[in-house]
């Protein structure tokens, strides 16, 4: 099969190959990729500053595909996977949430297991989700995991009952959240420097703000660091109100903080790492009934995904990057 591999960490780019896929796992369910969603993480990754998956590799944690073998109840039907699998034993995975696996998860495309950025990959049997129908193959692999995330950050936010939610970052995650956010009635605003995200988003009716500055007047009592830029994380600590809270979802790192401001202001921070099964297939009935703006999809094939990562690096992707497949 063609699939763009990882050969060495850091690299400036992936290496498009002929590659035989590695051994199934037990039970293992094989995918057709259709496409492919590329997220932030697949940069860090090759930048070497993130996870570090055994070489060579293939990344792609966002995939969508028709099984080509597997139980006779999923041939030929499109599934996205839920991305993490765990130990099966530890408290966390016997309560459903391989995410938060005491062992360590395995994350589908990000380490130990070869992802969508190939014709073909293997699922374990707990990780495919149908597809529902209506939902095209693009839509859904800009929700795999973006999509899974931003349910669950805003799942998290509302249970604050905010006044006004601050969604720091207008990148896919950020977008579906607001979105999401927007769905449920609660007031939301979105800070993006980015001028096409930011204008993306104010197309669809969103209040945007460019500036942090400009943000301090919104009033949030919630924050969404969909940034994963310390910057602007740290800034929103001065403008939360006493008792705000803040939801990080964007990894940023902080090297020196005064953490008086959180003791005086009694702040709350939360993590949220990607979402659980359930928050993907909400998301999923979610634009199966057109209830939440999705991103809008860019897409590239596979022998031109060093663009895709380049377009994205560079900040001229509106909405969300999908390498397609077929
Ligand atoms: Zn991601
Ligand atoms: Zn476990």
């Amino acid at each position: 099969m063609k699939a763009a591999l990882v050969t060495r960490l850091p690299a400036p780019s992936l290496e498009i190959q002929s590659v035989g896929l590695p051994e199934p796992p037990l039970d293992g369910i094989e995918i057709a990729v259709e496409a492919c969603g590329v997220c932030g993480t697949d940069l860090h990754i090759l930048s070497g500053a993130s996870y570090q998956p055994a070489l060579p590799f293939v990344m792609g944690h966002e995939p969508v595909g028709l099984v080509t073998q597997g139980p006779e109840d999923l041939m030929g039907r499109r599934v996205v996977p839920s991305i993490f699998v765990g130990c099966g034993q530890c408290d966390a995975c016997r309560a459903g949430d391989e995410r938060l696996c005491v062992e360590g998860s395995l994350v589908t495309g990000v380490l130990g297991l070869w992802g969508g950025f190939a014709e073909k990959m293997w699922l374990h049997p707990s990780q495919p989700l149908v597809v529902p129908e209506g939902v095209s193959p693009l839509t859904a692999a800009a929700l795999v995991d973006a999509g899974a995330t931003a349910h669950h950050a805003a799942r998290l936010a509302l249970v604050r009952e905010p006044q006004r939610v601050m969604v720091l970052g207008g990148g896919p995650v950020g977008f579906l959240t607001a979105s999401i956010l927007r769905f449920r009635g609660t007031d939301v605003t979105v800070a993006e420097p980015n001028a096409l995200r930011r204008d993306a988003l104010a197309a669809l009716g969103y209040d945007t703000v460019n500036h942090l500055d400009e943000a301090n007047t919104t009033r949030s009592d919630v924050v969404v660091d969909c940034s994963g830029v310390p910057e602007a994380f740290v800034a929103a600590l001065d403008w939360l109100p006493t008792h705000g809270c803040c939801l990080i979802v964007g990894y940023s790192e902080i090297p020196v903080m005064n953490l008086a401001i959180v003791a005086r202001k009694e702040l709350t921070f939360r993590g949220v790492r990607s979402g659980r099964r359930e928050d993907l297939m909400a998301v999923l009935e979610l634009a199966q009934r057109q209830a939440i703006d999705v991103p809008s999809v860019t897409a590239w094939p596979l022998h031109d995904i060093n663009a895709a990562l380049l377009a994205l690096k560079s900040g001229q992707v509106a909405g969300k990057a999908v390498i397609t497949l077929t």
